[in-house]
């Protein structure tokens, strides 16, 4: 079976107004894309015929003959989609609406390099889908999160921290020997900033924070994601003041990373005779009042905070959501908060909200999703 979604153009909007739930009728498509009533008939009848989208039952009666509904048919296709974190992937198959069908967590390294987690995402992909998906329901495209730049015109992963061997690997070219498929390669921030978008509707520019084993931030500006060259939100090697000089894997001083991230507190634990082994475990120590813990994540609130006090009187978002392993630790948020409130101009932070991240967990999944829909009915 080809594997493509063989509708572009005029038909890949009718079928995504369909997806994204905006559009549940004939009348509701003609209205929404400005096309003729018979020209959105045509393609209809020809997305029906490409067993794409099924047309059954009635819609909202407008006193008259009732609408029949439309609906993406079950068997239109599946995206896969992982979020690959230091050391744990959560993968996801999702239908063509973006809603998940399965979402699993498993351990996975990515200090072992890209040839060897590559595989091992796909080996997983494989194991899902012959689990999940009925055999006539086709792939329609595959994504993955990636905790590290990624150059948004050749899909590689440019200098990472932490992820030996995967500097300049073509990520996208590996997973497309195996599948012939629309392929989507992306930063994590990126990726939880369009799912996190999602939950705030009515809100056009947000800054979403990934605090985890690193610090990532995505962009979303006008409702769309900012990727400028590849590197936009990056602030994890924004200079912060400090009277300890640290290095960073970058070469320089006192990134914020290396004073703020959960690998840099972890490492600071250690050194205190606290031994944590994932981020999670510095989250646990602030909750049962540990007080090295717990200053130490506040110092890091505050470093966060004096960056996006910048950042905030520059972009002027409305939103400022925080996300990631470490933003399950109050005191980070509360800081990140007083240190923004203090500093920032109040017309900037007039009616701005700092607050957790709502999207949960699978924010990245569902930003791939969403993402990968959009470059399937690419024309
Ligand atoms: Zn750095």
């Amino acid at each position: 079976m080809d594997q493509r979604l063989p509708v572009q153009g005029a038909q890949g909007d009718l079928l995504k107004l369909v997806a994204t739930g905006d559009a549940a009728s004939r009348a509701d498509l003609a209205r929404l894309s400005g096309l003729a009533a018979s020209s959105v008939s045509l393609r209809v009848e020809e997305l029906i015929e490409a067993g794409l989208l099924a047309e059954e039952g009635s819609g909202a009666s407008r006193g008259g003959r009732r609408p029949r509904r439309l609906r993406l048919s079950p068997t239109a296709g599946v995206l896969a989609v992982a979020d690959l974190g230091a050391h744990h992937a959560r993968l996801a198959l999702l239908d063509l609406s973006g809603e998940p069908l399965v979402v699993q967590e498993r351990p996975c390294d990515i200090a072992k390099g890209p040839e060897v987690t590559l595989d091992w995402l796909m080996a997983a992909f494989d194991d899902l889908l012959a689990e999940r998906v009925p055999p006539d329901v086709p792939l329609r495209g595959l994504g993955t999160g990636i905790p590290g730049p990624v150059d948004p015109a050749t899909s590689k992963v440019v200098t990472p921290s932490r992820m030996p061997g995967w500097n300049d690997f073509p990520v996208a070219e590996h997973l497309a020997t195996r599948y012939d498929l629309p392929i989507l390669v992306e930063n994590d921030a990126n990726l939880m900033a369009v799912g996190e978008a999602r939950a705030w509707p009515g809100s056009a520019n947000l800054m979403v924070l990934k605090t985890g084993t690193g610090i990532g931030c995505g962009v979303i500006v006008g409702g769309r994601l900012h990727r400028g060259r590849g590197a936009a939100g990056d602030i994890s090697h924004v200079r912060v003041r400090s009277d300890a000089s640290v290095v960073c894997a970058c070469g320089h001083t006192d990134c914020l990373e290396v004073h703020a991230s959960g690998a840099a507190l972890a490492s600071a634990l250690a050194q205190a005779g606290i031994d944590v082994t994932r981020t999670a475990d510095i989250v646990t120590l602030v909750s049962d009042a540990v007080p090295e813990a717990t200053s130490l994540v506040r110092a890091a609130g505050r470093r966060i905070g004096e960056v996006l006090t910048a950042l905030v009187n520059f972009f002027n978002p409305d939103v400022v959501a925080i996300g990631g392993s470490l933003s399950a630790a109050e005191p980070l948020i509360t800081s990140i908060r007083a240190t923004v409130y203090e500093r920032c101009l109040p017309l900037a932070t007039r009616d701005l909200e700092i607050a957790p991240a709502r999207a949960g967990r699978d924010a990245a999944l569902l930003g791939a999703g969403a993402l990968l829909l959009d470059a399937a009915l690419a024309p």
